[in-house]
């Protein structure tokens, strides 16, 4: 039989319908602020921005266009040519839209992006009815139209939560205003593949020109699969954030769905998956959070094998357990030792720390490790293995 390699599953995006001219535009530094424990000065969103486009990054939201800090950050990186449009995002339900529209183009947006209210519920807290609402998004656009804005994208937020007729006659209000992209952001993080689907695909009949943003929060777990169901619907681009930092349980992981789409569904996003993986990394160390050790594409864990049979084969087959090359995400393979670790594993191991273990204690040291592990509840360190192996030793 000739030599497997890492196999992905038939999911090639032609026959799934995702184009293969997909935007990937990263939102850590407005969305990504916006969960609890996060907060970046000006010269570390200056990093990860430049992480970002060095990573292939093709569009960077750097934050809301009513604060002045946020306006200076993209001044700063137009100055500094970062070669990439940005996008300072603007609150179209707050009296000072015009002004933030303003601002977002004078300090070096290069679109005018707004989130207005779609469903009943925050629209009637807004003290407004669905009229005015639906009058409000069409005033928004003309403003921007006729300051200059050339392209225009309407976010409805809270559209899973939106009645699907208002939503359309919202969104059809913005497109024939003029707007150039619509997104459908799931703001609560409450919508299934199913409602994705639909509201996508309703979206996308009524036009084929304009852009579709999908926008999906983590609260259920379901921010890659409803990403990727946009995707599949007709959506072409995607906002993410580095690590799925965001409100709450955060969004769609910007390396989680770059990986998925190069590596699963072989999209050419053009990325530098390395660098990408790094600038998530970057992000997790400039909050000073702790990387979950089982976080996908970034964890330690990830690559980590305890079992026997699990280390011998990844030695010999790593693409028979795993799912792409740990290079491809700047990641190693590790060998730990812990609970269901047996022979194979403890001799590899002493053999990696240059450690004389006699042949007849092995079965001992393999019955401590074990009990070690259950105790203690962690994987051994070096350290606490070397001190079971000179216990046995005595
Ligand atoms: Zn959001």
């Amino acid at each position: 039989m000739s030599e497997q390699r890492w196999v992905y599953p038939e999911t090639n995006h032609a026959s799934f319908g995702i184009s293969n001219k997909l935007i990937l535009k990263d939102i850590t530094l407005r969305e990504g602020e916006q969960a609890a424990d996060v907060a970046f000065s000006l010269d570390e969103k200056i990093q990860i921005a430049k992480k970002l486009v060095a990573a292939g990054i093709p569009e960077i939201q750097v934050g809301f266009a009513a604060s002045m800090r946020d306006c200076q950050i993209a001044k700063t990186l137009k100055s500094q040519d970062i070669g990439v449009p940005l996008d300072l995002l603007v609150t179209g339900f707050i009296s000072t839209w015009k002004e933030q529209i303003d601002n977002a183009l004078q300090y070096g947006s290069d679109m005018v992006d707004f989130v207005f209210r779609s469903d009943d519920q925050n629209i009637s807290a807004l003290g407004i009815n669905r009229e005015q609402a639906k009058m409000r998004v069409s005033e928004i656009v003309d403003y921007a139209r006729s300051v200059g804005a050339v392209k225009i994208i309407f976010a409805p937020s809270f559209s899973t939560r939106a009645n699907f007729d208002f939503l359309m006659e919202l969104i059809d209000n913005a497109i024939s205003s003029g707007a150039t992209g619509i997104a459908i952001p799931d703001s609560t993080g409450v919508a299934d593949t199913e409602t994705i689907r639909n509201l996508i695909s309703a979206v996308r009949t009524k036009s084929k020109d304009i852009d579709i943003i999908a926008h999906y929060h983590n609260d259920f777990g379901l921010a890659v699969a409803n990403t990727l169901e946009a995707l599949k619907s007709g959506a072409n681009i995607v906002e993410a954030s580095l690590g799925g930092f965001g409100e709450r349980a955060g969004n769609v992981a910007t390396e989680e769905i770059a990986f998925a789409l190069q590596l699963l569904y072989e999209v050419d996003l053009g990325l530098n998956l390395k660098k990408l993986a790094e600038a998530a990394k970057l992000v997790f160390q400039l909050s000073k959070s702790q990387i979950p050790a089982m976080k996908p594409i970034i964890g330690s864990n990830i690559f980590a094998q305890k079992i026997d049979v699990h280390i011998m084969t990844t030695r010999i087959r790593p693409w028979l357990l795993e799912p792409f090359d740990p290079k491809i995400a700047g990641a190693e393979r590790k060998l730990v030792l812990g609970k269901g670790s047996g022979s194979y594993a403890v001799k590899e191991k002493a053999n990696l720390l240059s450690l004389d273990l006699d042949e007849k204690k092995i079965g001992e040291v393999v019955y401590k490790v074990n009990e070690f592990a259950e105790t203690n509840k962690h994987a051994l360190t070096d350290k606490d293995f070397i001190g079971i192996v000179k216990s046995v030793s005595r």
